[in-house]
């Protein structure tokens, strides 16, 4: 039996390592560490991969979202308190941005069959003081951005992507992260992109909205020594960069691999204790989870532990039922349902074969 763990940065990183090690060397010979051409290269290649006329880019994701947001309140004109709809179901980061730019989080169920934001569950979030929505594209899969759009411009507010897990997911051939105002990305380890470190990367088709992302993720300043914003620091090293440009020549290819595995496990589980995502298609989503429902979560999860295979919960906790962010009268059912039976498989691009069929077969055994 083999052990199969949820996700071996190593054994991912390692494919390329010396490709990796000569971009890295390059960076450390060239005596430029922060805010030199690798930033700007990447930030080229990100805008034309998503699709964007700019992309800024940033420190992490979360300060993607925050800076997204905090570029939105300035352009509106928004107050103290204003308010901005997030699904439930997604990384505590998404509701975060928000409270870290002075706005309010409100949190709306999700879809029973694909775990993103509901529009009738959000239009009941609506309030005078709504001014954004942020569609999560969970787990890689792309929201409906046409709907998503028109929804919101009907009703007069700006849509911030959070495509964090989402890298080259599209609708309709548009990549995530292009349809919004603007478009988030984390390259955090794990993503489906990755650096070897922090990183992020905030897209959008607005010049003026780029220009403001760029200042308030530097002090705030419109010229050096002059700071007309409350701002902060938050920028992509040059390591980090490099790095991201280099690992950009295999991304598609290991979007396919995620997708094979994606069709194998749907193709092969067959446990009617188990449901699999998006009724088996697997053309959509780019995959970054993959996500089971499993009424009894936590006995298939020992099971398939005890048969070598790690797994992770994404997530345990709704947004709502988090500490920071409690709200007791707060009932979003199929949020809640996700969070008590959602189960994540391995879907590292470089899983062979034998091991996704390891891990098919460890699934069909749970009774
Ligand atoms: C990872 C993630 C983030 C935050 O990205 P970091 O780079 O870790 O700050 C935000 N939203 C979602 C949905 C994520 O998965």
């Amino acid at each position: 039996m083999k052990h199969i763990a949820y996700y071996d940065l190593a054994r991912l990183t390692h494919a390329h390592s010396s490709a990796l090690k000569e971009a890295a060397a390059r960076v450390i010979d060239s005596g430029r560490y922060l805010r030199g051409e690798c930033e700007r290269e990447f930030e080229k290649k990100w805008a034309t991969f998503v699709g964007t006329k700019h992309c800024v880019a940033v420190g992490n994701g979360l300060d993607a979202l925050t800076l997204a947001l905090m570029a939105l309140n300035r352009q509106r004109g928004w107050q103290q308190g204003d308010e901005v709809i997030v699904p439930a179901l997604t990384f505590v980061a998404t509701a975060l941005a928000v409270a870290r730019a002075g706005l309010v989080p409100v949190m709306a169920d999700v879809g029973e069959a694909d775990g993103l934001i509901d529009l009738d569950s959000a239009e009941h979030c609506l309030t005078s003081r709504t001014r954004a929505i942020i569609p999560v594209h969970l787990y890689g899969a792309p929201c409906p951005m046409p709907v998503i759009t028109e929804w919101a411009r009907q009703r007069g507010l700006s849509v911030v992507e959070d495509a964090a897990q989402a890298h080259g997911a599209t609708v309709g051939g548009r990549c995530v992260g292009s349809w919004g105002d603007i478009g988030c990305f984390s390259f955090y380890p794990g993503k489906n992109l990755g650096a070897l470190g922090d990183g992020g990367a905030v897209c959008t088709n607005s010049e003026t909205l780029a220009i403001a992302i760029r200042q308030l993720a530097n002090y705030g300043a419109t010229e050096k020594y002059v700071h007309q914003w409350q701002g902060m620091n938050s920028r992509m090293d040059e390591l980090q960069a490099a790095i991201l440009t280099a690992k950009t020549k295999w991304q598609d290819g290991e979007t396919r691999r995620r997708r094979e595995i994606a069709e194998r496990y749907g193709q092969g589980i067959r446990n009617p204790k188990v449901r699999i995502p998006y009724g088996g298609q697997t053309e959509q989503s780019v995959f970054h989870i993959y996500p089971l429902r499993c009424p009894e979560r936590e006995a298939l999860q020992a099971h398939l532990l005890e048969h070598g295979i790690e797994t992770l919960v994404h997530y345990p906790l709704p947004l709502h039922k988090q500490p920071v962010f409690f709200n007791a009268e707060c009932r979003l059912p199929r949020s809640e349902r996700w969070a008590s039976e959602e189960l994540s498989l391995p879907i590292g691009p470089y899983l062979t074969d034998q091991e996704t069929d390891q891990i098919i077969e460890a699934i069909n055994t749970f009774k």
